[in-house]
């Protein structure tokens, strides 16, 4: 293995490559270099082993920085073989030709725990190891104002939690009634070659556990969990964005027979407000004020995001549009202790429609007073 080319030169992307680019690369060199494309052709066929491996490095964010870190000897003995990279062929190959040949060559093999969102519900980088729970997602929805602060919000959610009656082992006896699964002697797939392919499938009796429950659980029918609805508490931490990850560790799905459960990750969906328009920390509110105000000046009270009242000053001669800063009264920065945005005031001057003859008159002296003259200037469509 002297003369290893670097992972990232195999797949021609830059060592900055999003996860997006690197499945991208990979792709169209598998797409090209395909043995089943290229019959005999053993160049091809080194060119698709090298960027399959490139790629099951590259790929995995954890075998990744190994490699940056340490080169080829921080990845050395974690490659799995191909199984791996196969497993992730089908959230690669979704549609074309391609994913035909994939699902010829591979039948049922993939499906298997692959839920919607991608990289959730995996089982783990190797067949035949315990399999950790699922990962689930969860919505939530809380007020701008409720951002302003930690706020606490009891979220009720359902997951699939170890079953009581069998203790999570899934037998009605406990533990001991495990055997060793006859279909693939424990390892957990099933091996098959084809040139050089070693084509792996999650075994169909064991599910790649590895291991059969000779007495199932009347409770669990074996599988070692059941579903639960369950009510947690939360605390959503002040500053949090619309759309973001609260990442809650082990409240997941427990793993099938006592495997370590997965993440929940609450996502806090925050709901538009009347009047204030978020732009990171920093608020935004229209406040209207007449024209004689706006020449003038003067000084108004606004409320901020949890209602207290806050006295600004207009001054004099304001044009419409225009932004005033309020210091300090925007959200907090998501765990960024004290820190706070800013509060914008956007004036918004309103001409009367109805001013009396009165006021006819007073306006009429003040234009003239103020030589108003009207020139033409370029239209310009850029300002709001
Ligand atoms: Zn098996
Ligand atoms: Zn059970």
């Amino acid at each position: 293995m002297a003369d290893k080319r670097d992972y990232y030169e195999v797949l021609g992307v830059s060592k900055t490559a999003t996860q997006e680019e690197i499945k991208k690369a990979y792709r169209k060199l598998a797409v090209q270099n395909h043995p089943d494309k290229n019959p005999g052709d053993k160049a091809a066929e080194e060119r698709f082993k090298e960027a399959t491996e490139a790629y099951e490095v590259l790929g995995d964010e954890k075998k990744r920085q190994a490699y940056d870190q340490y080169g080829f000897a921080g990845v050395d003995g974690q490659s799995s073989g191909y199984s791996r990279a196969y497993a992730d062929f089908s959230d690669l190959f979704t549609s074309g030709s391609f994913s035909s040949i994939f699902g010829d060559l591979f039948g049922g093999a993939f499906g298997g725990g692959r839920s919607g969102f991608g990289g959730f519900g995996g089982y783990g980088d190797s067949y035949g190891a315990p399999r950790t729970g699922q990962s689930i997602r969860v919505n939530t929805e809380i007020t701008l104002e409720q951002a302003d602060a930690d706020f606490k919000k009891e979220v009720t959610y359902h997951h699939e939690v170890a079953c009581e009656a069998c203790h999570g082992t899934g037998s009605k006896k406990g533990k001991n009634s495990k055997k060793t699964c006859p279909t693939c002697g424990g390892a957990g797939q099933l091996r098959q070659s084809r040139g050089f392919f070693a084509m792996a499938q999650t075994c169909p009796t064991c599910g790649g556990s590895g291991y059969v429950i000779d007495d199932p659980c009347d409770i669990c029918h074996g599988t070692g969990t059941v579903r639960k609805n369950q009510t947690i508490r939360v605390t959503i931490p002040a500053g949090v964005e619309d759309g973001q990850d609260i990442v809650l560790g082990g409240m997941g799905n427990a793993g099938p027979n006592g495997a370590a459960p997965g993440d929940l990750y609450l996502r806090v969906n925050i709901r538009p407000h009347k009047y204030f328009l978020r732009q990171g920390q920093d608020l935004f509110v229209q406040i209207p004020i007449s024209f004689t105000q706006a020449a003038l000046g003067l000084e108004i009270e606004v409320k901020n995001l949890v209602g207290q009242t806050i006295k600004v000053d207009i001054p004099a001669g304001i044009q419409n549009g225009e932004l005033i800063r309020v210091k300090g009264q925007g959200l907090p920065k998501y765990k960024g202790g004290s820190s706070r945005g800013n509060m914008y005031i956007k004036v918004q001057i309103v001409t009367p429609k109805h001013v009396g003859m009165k006021g006819k008159q007073i306006l009429k002296t003040l234009s003239e007073a103020l030589g108003e003259e009207t020139s033409p200037s370029p239209v310009r469509f850029d300002q709001d």
